[in-house]
């Protein structure tokens, strides 16, 4: 039997805000336990909420970003459960009504196909504080720092059929609020938190299977991987005669395995009820369009003109502006070396390896994209090779300065006095007479090995098209 994967995503983005969505206490992570809850986030008696407006322009932007329709009216609710970390006894979220209805973002497959994922809705919430089993010997502490930090909720319709799109979505919405600048994106600081709703069943059929919830994975790669685990613990369970049972699971990656933490609660455990302490959302156009005003160019529309304006292919620009300040450092390179798909080659390449090796994010390159983009100038008017513009590089990023200065400092001009190549040449025919003579009784692939060999003679700086144009011509 064949069977069909069918996923949905639920991802909680922490959205970009000084205060809390409800009190006034600061979001700044990494803070002492404690120290930054108010009375509101501690849900003594008596304490009011008020709501946060930018928190509220973040997620109209978030909506206007996916073409979703910004919800005229819409209500926050209470959903009721106990859980140490949430003194309150409920968190305030949207239930009936979110600010953000059916929307819907394309991802790209790696067949290089599109995909339109549809998005059911996005509401804004509060987050609950935070256990901490670890640090104290028997004892369980609560932290309150992250009690009412506002996160958006984006539920994705049950449209993604591998692991492999449920990453690609996953890094879309991610790259989507990062462009949008409203939520930082850091996904082991917990800014951006995905659960993965996962079942399955038989190709063709078409209702859907019961599904298991895979909470709070914090990385592309565990998000991909419990997936994996999970659709083949379904599909061994099913296929040997058992039930899926409907229940939140947790991916443990050392094991990498999928495990039981709860049966799944229903909508009614909850007892949604509006929130009596806080007023219905009700927007004019106004406030809208001044929310959505000033929108930086978004991921899908940059992606499409780099390809038009950079003449690139479409994987090309797709990887380049999976993020930002990629993006930004790929365009400021490409225009000083007057170069694309040089400027493309080498941010994909040479710099995004060094990068990797270090650990380091682009925004911390050793390299700046003006210093990448004058080394590549010189690839481009011809003043070294490729070749020796990796030695440059590394030479660059160990601080030993710009481009021209390590070049004429370590003179690695390319060689282009046809004289010296000539000299060069003519000595490689006279120490090499079996290749010489296989070139020229029609074995033309032996002039690669006879290019190369002038090559290494003249330490790479020689011209490669000279080297060959001489080659051929003295050879023939
Ligand atoms: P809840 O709020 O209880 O988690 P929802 O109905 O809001 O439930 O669905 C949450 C997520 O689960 C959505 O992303 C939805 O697409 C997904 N989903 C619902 N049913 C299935 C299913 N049978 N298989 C996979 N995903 C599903
Ligand atoms: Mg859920």
């Amino acid at each position: 039997m064949s069977w069909e994967t069918v996923i949905g995503l639920e991802i909680h983005a922490q959205l970009k805000t000084h205060s809390k969505i409800f009190s006034g206490a600061a979001t700044t992570f990494g803070a002492e336990p404690n120290t930054q809850a108010c009375i509101v986030d501690l849900g003594l008696p008596g304490v009011l909420p008020v709501l946060n407006n930018h928190a509220v322009v973040l997620a109209v932007r978030f909506g206007h970003a996916i073409q979703a329709k910004i919800s005229k009216r819409s209500v926050f609710a209470r959903k009721n459960y106990f859980y140490p970390d949430l003194p309150k006894g409920y968190q305030i979220s949207q239930y009936e009504q979110p600010i953000v209805g059916t929307g819907q973002v394309k991802i790209l497959l790696n067949d290089t196909s599109n995909k339109i994922i549809r998005i059911t809705r996005a509401h804004l919430e509060e987050d609950a504080g935070k256990s901490l089993h670890e640090d104290y010997h028997g004892l369980t502490g609560i932290d309150l720092n992250r009690a009412g930090t506002p996160l958006l909720e984006i539920v994705s319709e049950p449209d993604l059929r591998s692991p492999q799109e449920a990453s690609a979505y996953a890094r879309k919405i991610h790259q989507i609020v990062q462009y949008l600048d409203i939520c930082d994106g850091n996904m082991q600081e917990g800014s951006f938190r995905m659960d993965a709703n996962v079942s399955i069943r038989p190709l063709g059929e078409p209702k859907l299977g019961t599904r298991t919830e895979l909470k709070n994975l914090n990385s592309f790669r565990f998000l991909e991987k419990a997936i994996q685990f999970e659709v083949q613990r379904q599909v061994d369970l099913i296929e040997s005669g058992g039930q899926v049972l409907q229940e939140t699971r947790l991916y443990d990656p050392n094991q990498n395995i999928t495990r039981p933490m709860r049966t799944k609660e229903e909508d009614y455990d909850y007892r949604y009820f509006p929130d009596p302490d806080l007023l219905p959302l009700e927007f004019d156009p106004e406030f809208i369009n001044a929310a959505v005003a000033d929108l930086p160019e978004l991921p899908d529309v940059r992606c499409q003109r780099l390809q038009t304006a950079y003449k690139l292919s479409e994987y090309d620009a797709d990887l380049l502006t999976s993020n930002r300040v990629l993006a930004d450092y790929f365009e400021e390179v490409a225009t000083i070396c007057k170069n694309s798909k040089l400027a493309a080659n080498w941010v994909m390449g040479e710099l995004t390896a060094a990068l990797n090796r270090n650990n380091l994010e682009i925004s911390s390159s050793l390299v700046n994209a003006q210093a990448l983009g004058e080394l590549l100038l010189r690839i481009h008017d011809q003043t070294i090779s490729g070749k020796i513009a990796k030695t440059v590089f590394d030479a660059m990023w160990q601080g030993k300065g710009n481009a021209d200065q390590i070049i004429e400092a370590q003179g690695l001009h390319q060689v282009t006095d046809s004289n010296a190549i000539a000299q060069a040449v003519d000595q490689v025919i006279a120490s090499c007479p079996t290749q010489v003579e296989q070139f020229r009784s029609g074995k033309d692939k032996v002039l690669g090995f006879l290019v190369g060999q002038v090559m290494k003679l003249t330490k790479g700086q020689a011209n490669p098209k000279q080297v060959n144009e001489l080659l051929r011509n003295k050879l023939r």
